[in-house]
């Protein structure tokens, strides 16, 4: 039994309580609901008292693992479109020895860094075993593309065989298939995936607007988009210049009643979220604000979130668009460029809200009686503001 306790503890359950107690058991289980030290009128023996805020552990529900070996590989800056195409001529030719070891080594940098839970997306095995092993918790998104309306059987079927496999073999991991993007799927491809999801009850994580382009693709006839299509044969694609935003194009081929996390948002204004809110009854919105700096310098209109009160997690995306695969490092990009959020509500999209929408939160996500959540110290903060800095770093406590 370890007893905690640090400047603030942050519950995210409940408000921050100042040098709150929190009472933890050999196996990591909150023994019980964090103690306010001000409304006892006995004192608590044994305490391990810190510098800095408690917090339950992070929740990244983005990432590529798979990607890892891609790490410093593809220019910085270069756009969506460049992007994807340097990914797929550097996908060829590395080893699957190098692979495994990038993904292992992201693995463990995830862990160090106060990472419990991770939405992992996969277009293949490689992955698989790895988290079988690992002391991270995961949930797979087994990806699927296809603009051609001709091979959307053959990528569905792909993705089903991966999602049986890791159904088969998996200690504890849950999975779902999962459309990688609005542009870059046939309707024939999105009604599978979406009747799959609806019978299965699975969760959606879709890649959105994550730059302009993607506007224009759907609004207009042209761009890097439609040139990225026809780079890799397709010829025509069913949502090119349909007339409407993409969310709305592809709203109705989408299990509008699961929950669904929209990843990125880098190109999403007003009208955007008003149509997402009002149409999808379980929506969450992930933030990856390195992966947009490394792509596009570019980055979410993180007030006009914060403002509408959306349901916000946090992601890294992979190394093949980030320079670590931390969450606080995702939370300095926010605080810096968005100070006025509280840091309260920056630790909840980067906790209880990842575990929420990936059906894990009985266990993570806040420091409440009965959970397993991890719990971390944030060092070098500044306490009177309970504000995160620039030289801020985490410690696991447990
Ligand atoms: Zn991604």
């Amino acid at each position: 039994m370890r007893k905690l306790s640090a400047d603030y503890l942050f519950p995210i359950s409940q408000h921050p309580v100042k040098n709150g107690i929190v009472i933890i058991d050999d196996r990591g289980m909150i023994n019980e609901n964090v103690i306010d030290p001000s409304s006892l009128d006995y004192s608590i023996s044994d305490i391990e008292k810190y510098n800095g805020f408690i917090c339950p552990g992070f929740v990244n529900t983005h990432c590529h693992l798979e990607l890892s070996y891609l790490k410093g590989k593809i220019t910085e800056h270069s756009g969506l479109d460049k992007f994807i195409i340097e990914l797929e001529q550097l996908r060829k030719g590395v080893n699957e020895k190098e692979k495994a070891e990038a993904a292992y080594n992201a693995e463990q940098e995830m862990m160090y860094g106060g990472i419990v839970v991770v939405g992992d997306i996969c277009n293949s095995n490689a992955t698989f075993e790895l988290k079988n092993k690992s002391r991270l918790t995961f949930h797979t998104f087994i990806e699927s593309f296809a603009s051609d309306p001709q091979k959307a059987d053959r990528a569905f079927e792909k993705a089903l065989a991966l999602y049986n496999e890791i159904g088969k073999n998996s200690n504890n991991q849950s999975a779902s298939i999962t459309p990688h993007a609005p542009y870059s799927l046939s309707k024939n491809l999105f009604l599978k995936i979406k009747n799959f999801t609806e019978e299965k009850g699975n969760i959606i994580s879709i890649h959105h607007q994550e730059s302009e382009e993607e506007n224009k693709f759907f609004l207009s006839k042209d761009g890097n988009i439609k040139e990225m299509h026809f780079r890799f044969g397709v010829e025509k694609s069913d949502f090119c210049n349909s007339g409407s935003r993409p969310l709305a194009a592809i709203a109705d081929y989408i299990a509008k009643n699961n929950p669904v996390q929209l990843v990125h948002n880098t190109a999403s204004v007003d009208v955007d979220i008003d149509f997402a809110e009002q149409n999808f009854k379980n929506l969450y919105w992930c933030f990856c604000p390195n992966a947009n700096l490394y792509i596009l310098q570019k980055l979410p209109d993180f007030a006009l979130f914060y403002n509408k009160k959306c349901k916000i997690t946090m992601g890294t995306d992979s190394l093949a668009s980030n320079k670590s695969l931390s969450i606080l490092n995702e939370l300095k990009t926010i605080w810096a460029n968005a100070p006025f959020i509280p840091l309260h509500e920056l630790l909840t999209w980067a906790t209880l809200n990842g575990a929420k929408f990936l059906q894990l939160n009985e266990k993570f996500g806040s420091i409440e009686k009965g959970k397993f959540p991890g719990v971390l110290l944030l060092e070098n903060v500044n306490v009177e503001k309970m504000q995160i800095t620039r030289d801020t770093s985490v410690r696991i406590l447990i």
